[in-house]
């Protein structure tokens, strides 16, 4: 099956019920019990919701994940993933973090005992050396927003492998068309579902998906816990975005290809930032890992 096919497939869920071959938007807040002790499927949409499930189900298949989870943001998203750590945990963090990123790390986690060190990632050997007895994980991104610094994203694995550290990776700039971290060993995979996912600037939204059925029950006791889920109808707004995915990310990339390259001609500009140039230092190990150079580019 091509990619393009299985976008489709996995973003038309055929509703049980009704054979609707959209998901239904169930704005319902609380559901049926059909007896004392029997809650069925849903009793209160914090906890589950169809539409968003059905969504969460999406994004998993698209990430080849068996888990996935959606909040109202990305920021919702990520810090809701490093609530799964405990006070006096340490996690390694790439220097390249989207800026708000940067801001739950050291703003709010600080004040509750949660210690990070940023590195340079792009070069593996800063990682090795910033591993503390109380380190838990590595937080990259790939590439990174604006600079779209590359990190070579197995080779992150194989270091998390040897110390027994749980990875997370934020592939945002790529979306699950052009790259896909859990298939090269990554344990967590976070989005700004607000960008690429949902693709027509009109709703916040992010996801997280995972392989790992104990971090998956971790994440999802803190979705429950905390609440920042993703309202149904923004669930099912970005359902029908994803459908075009594939068509978006194929015009999207070819476009700043063809930026990329004629910046680079232009004698005013000094430097141009795309992993997808011949140029770029990031070229080689962005071929390994990804589709291509991806949609976004910064001079
Ligand atoms: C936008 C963005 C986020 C935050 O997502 P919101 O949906 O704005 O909360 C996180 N990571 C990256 C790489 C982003 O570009």
């Amino acid at each position: 099956m091509t990619e393009i096919t299985d976008i489709i497939k996995a973003t038309t869920q055929i509703d049980p019920v009704t054979g609707s071959l959209n998901t239904p938007i169930h704005l319902s807040s609380t559901f049926n019990q059909v007896s004392f002790d029997d809650f069925g499927e849903f009793d209160y949409a914090r906890s589950g919701n169809p539409t968003r499930n059905a969504v969460e189900a999406t994004m998993a298949r698209l990430e080849h994940g068996n888990f996935g989870y959606l909040f109202s943001t990305g920021m919702a998203t990520i810090s809701s993933v490093l609530l799964t750590f405990s006070q006096g945990d340490h996690l390694i963090v790439t220097k390249h973090v989207y800026g708000g990123t940067f801001r739950v790390f050291e703003d709010v986690l600080n004040r509750f005992g949660i210690t990070h060190t940023f590195v340079d990632c792009t070069d593996l050997e800063n990682i090795t050396k910033a591993i503390q007895p109380n380190t838990k994980a590595i937080y990259i991104e790939s590439p990174s927003n604006p600079i779209l610094a590359v990190t070579d994203i197995a080779g992150v694995v194989a270091i998390a492998k040897e110390h027994q550290l749980v990875t997370i990776a934020d592939n945002t700039f790529m979306s699950p068309y052009l790259q896909k971290p859990l298939d090269l060993g990554i344990d967590i995979v976070v989005h700004s579902a607000t960008k690429w996912l949902a693709g027509h600037s009109d709703i916040l939204a992010g996801a997280v998906v995972t392989n790992d059925q104990a971090l998956a029950a971790q994440i999802y006791f803190v979705q429950n816990a905390v609440g920042a889920t993703l309202g149904v109808t923004d669930s099912w707004l970005l359902q029908r975005g994803l459908k075009t995915l594939a068509i978006r990310m194929e015009r999207h990339t070819a476009s700043a290809q063809q930026m990329a390259a004629w910046l680079e001609q232009q004698s005013v500009v000094l430097r141009v930032n795309y992993p997808g140039l011949v140029s770029s230092p990031f070229f080689e190990i962005q071929q390994r890992q990804a589709k291509n150079g991806g949609a976004v580019l910064s001079f």
